[in-house]
């Protein structure tokens, strides 16, 4: 599922040829979570903004149109195989150290996935495609997310050079829930989902079931998800099943020291790593490096 990082590299390549063009005709899937996607036509694209997990298109008419990916949606210009495109940013590393980057595979408007399409001024096409449908769209007034609840009520942007420790320890303190479910739950910081808490819980040797963290230890973990989240941003995004950038998939996945790795040995301690299901969500940690 695209988190904070698959969503910010999408941003980046998406705004160069996003900004400035007009919205001149669009189509949407009948269904509520797709369908006021053609709300938006008629209006310029004046700024790409991500909150958490959410794409924000500012337009001109003063709304918002809004994407969020879900588990399986991807952005991508029709007809176009994308990974052609030299006009976008790669997510490649500067260094080019990374492996082959998997080519995306290219859509037509009349792709059944396709769940909606705009068609901009330029003539390009731009297409929502989501196999599994769980992403969302949503055309409202600026600020106005009543209609998206998560959206809503999120949390500050951990990448935020204003979101301090302190904060970020408070506010896990008026909880009682898990730290590993505070994480998921988009209120505490915005944009983490189960890959890169499990990660950061990892790095910052916190017990994902810990209900109360120190204030030391929220210092360790905000600090560690800032940097898993950089980094992967810096690697183009985690490529698992669907998700790919415009121009292809980013690497980081072949960078994860804790999830996706259970019974495998804690690369610290040796320790074979062990996965539970914590709040309905799989966690995988280290039982001895992540004592609770
Ligand atoms: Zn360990």
């Amino acid at each position: 599922m695209p988190e904070l990082p698959e969503v910010e590299v999408v941003r980046r390549q998406l705004e160069p040829p996003l900004v400035g063009r007009r919205i001149t005709d669009a189509w949407a899937h009948p269904s509520r979570k797709f369908a006021s996607g053609v709300d938006a036509v008629g209006s310029e694209v004046e700024a790409l903004r991500r909150r958490g997990k959410y794409l924000i298109a500012e337009l001109d008419c003063g709304r918002d149109l809004i994407t969020h990916l879900g588990m399986t949606g991807r952005l991508c210009f029709a007809d176009t195989p994308t990974a052609a495109r030299d006009d976008l940013p790669s997510p490649r590393p500067a260094d080019g150290s990374a492996a082959a980057v998997m080519a995306p595979r290219a859509v037509s408007a009349a792709d059944p996935y396709v769940r909606a399409w705009w068609q901009l001024d330029d003539d390009e096409v731009l297409c929502l495609h989501d196999v599994r449908r769980f992403g969302r769209i949503a055309v409202c007034d600026r600020g106005d997310y009543r209609d998206l609840p998560t959206l809503a009520a999120i949390g500050p942007e951990p990448l935020d050079e204003g979101f301090d420790a302190a904060a970020f320890w408070r506010a896990s303190q008026r909880s009682s829930q898990r730290i590993k479910t505070q994480l998921l739950n988009q209120r505490l910081v915005a944009g983490i989902g189960n890959i890169y808490a499990d990660e950061a819980l990892f790095l910052a040797c916190i017990n994902p079931s810990a209900r109360a963290i120190s204030k030391p230890r929220a210092e360790l973990l905000l600090a560690a998800l800032r940097d898993v989240l950089v980094a992967s941003i810096e690697r183009g995004g985690s490529t698992l099943r669907d998700y790919y950038s415009l121009t292809g998939a980013g690497d980081n996945q072949k960078y994860f020291v804790c999830y996706g790795r259970a019974g495998e040995p804690c690369v610290r301690c040796g320790t074979e790593l062990r996965r539970r299901v914590l709040d309905q969500r799989s966690s995988t940690w280290c039982p001895a490096c992540q004592r609770r």
